[in-house]
């Protein structure tokens, strides 16, 4: 590949971390296991399309994925059953927070778009049919793409989430109820937790997100996605990747990216890199504030954004 090394960004990474402000916003409290994590906590790390990478901070600390997670069942689900799933889930913008409700019942239960929770649950039902294993599908091919085969499933944090669930149940019910959910409740929520538990550091999710750089083809040099799929994807990302907050991320950020309430977002410079960055300190809208400044900073850096 032509584009620069991944040790190439380290002089704007340690820039951008010589400048953060962390601190601000909370950790999620909604999922009691993840209240108690450390808001000041920060590591960035680039990926480039070769598998280099190089990171500051905490960017080899283990944090909770949660929702980047959407972003792998999604390309997993596209390379199973291609546009089929764009009958069961959409791909607006939603303007609402990621476990809202409201939309559904005026769009026959069909969710806007598959990084909300709704949508998410769809596409983990169909993942669930195509494998039969949703949950440990996707954590083999995380291990595979990050070159790590020490990530797991963080039981506990799942078991917290599945204790306080009320909210993903009611969604997976409403949207069973239209027909759009093919298998049972109860087993499907347990491997969305699962998944939404897996443990990876910033490097780790980099590497696991840089066929979306290489236009579908994975770490080994395989096609997952098609160019097109991959770019579907990634506009998905660019447009519904931050939930309610995602034409303000385009505006500051301007590059693919996918939040997770673990303070976690990774972004896509296609054709070059790879960034993902981590800082537990949520705003109102769920996404990391030192994470979003961190990206607004690189992207104004480096001039890397897609616009
Ligand atoms: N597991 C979380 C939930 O379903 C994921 C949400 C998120 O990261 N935005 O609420």
């Amino acid at each position: 590949h032509e584009a620069p090394k991944a040790e190439h960004y380290l002089s704007v990474l340690e820039e951008i971390a010589a400048g953060i402000r962390t601190g601000r916003g909370r950790s999620a409290d909604y999922i009691p296991a993840l209240a108690c994590v450390d808001p000041d906590r920060f590591g960035m790390a680039v990926a480039d399309l070769d598998g280099g990478v190089c990171g500051v901070g905490e960017w080899r600390t283990p944090f909770s994925t949660q929702s980047i997670t959407k972003v792998f069942a999604l390309a997993l689900v596209l390379a199973h059953e291609g546009a089929e799933l764009w009958d069961h889930v959409g791909r607006e913008p939603s303007g609402n927070p990621f476990n809202s409700l409201v939309q559904l019942e005026y769009e026959n239960g069909i969710p806007r778009n598959p990084f909300i929770n709704a949508g998410a649950l769809v596409v983990t039902d169909r993942l669930q049919t195509a494998t039969g294993d949703a949950s440990a599908d996707l954590l083999a091919f995380l291990r595979a793409e990050s070159g790590n085969p020490e990530l797991r499933f963080d039981l506990e944090v799942a078991a917290s989430e599945a204790a306080h669930g009320d909210r993903n149940a009611a969604l997976a019910h409403f949207i069973a109820s239209y027909g759009h959910i093919r298998q049972p409740i109860p087993p499907l929520l347990d491997h969305y937790f699962r998944q939404c538990s897996i443990e990876m550091d910033c490097a780790d999710l980099a590497l696991a997100t840089g066929f979306l750089a290489r236009h579908g083809v994975r770490a080994d040099g395989s096609r997952l996605l098609s160019r097109s799929e991959a770019k579907q994807i990634n506009a998905v990302m660019m447009t519904c990747g931050t939930y309610d907050a995602a034409g303000d991320f385009a505006y500051r950020v301007g590059l693919p990216g996918k939040s997770g309430v673990g303070g976690g977002i990774v972004a896509v410079v296609p054709n070059r890199c790879t960034v993902c960055v981590w800082s537990p300190g949520l705003d109102a809208r769920g996404n990391s504030v030192a994470g979003v400044d961190a990206l607004d900073a690189f992207t104004t850096l480096t001039g890397l954004s897609v616009f």
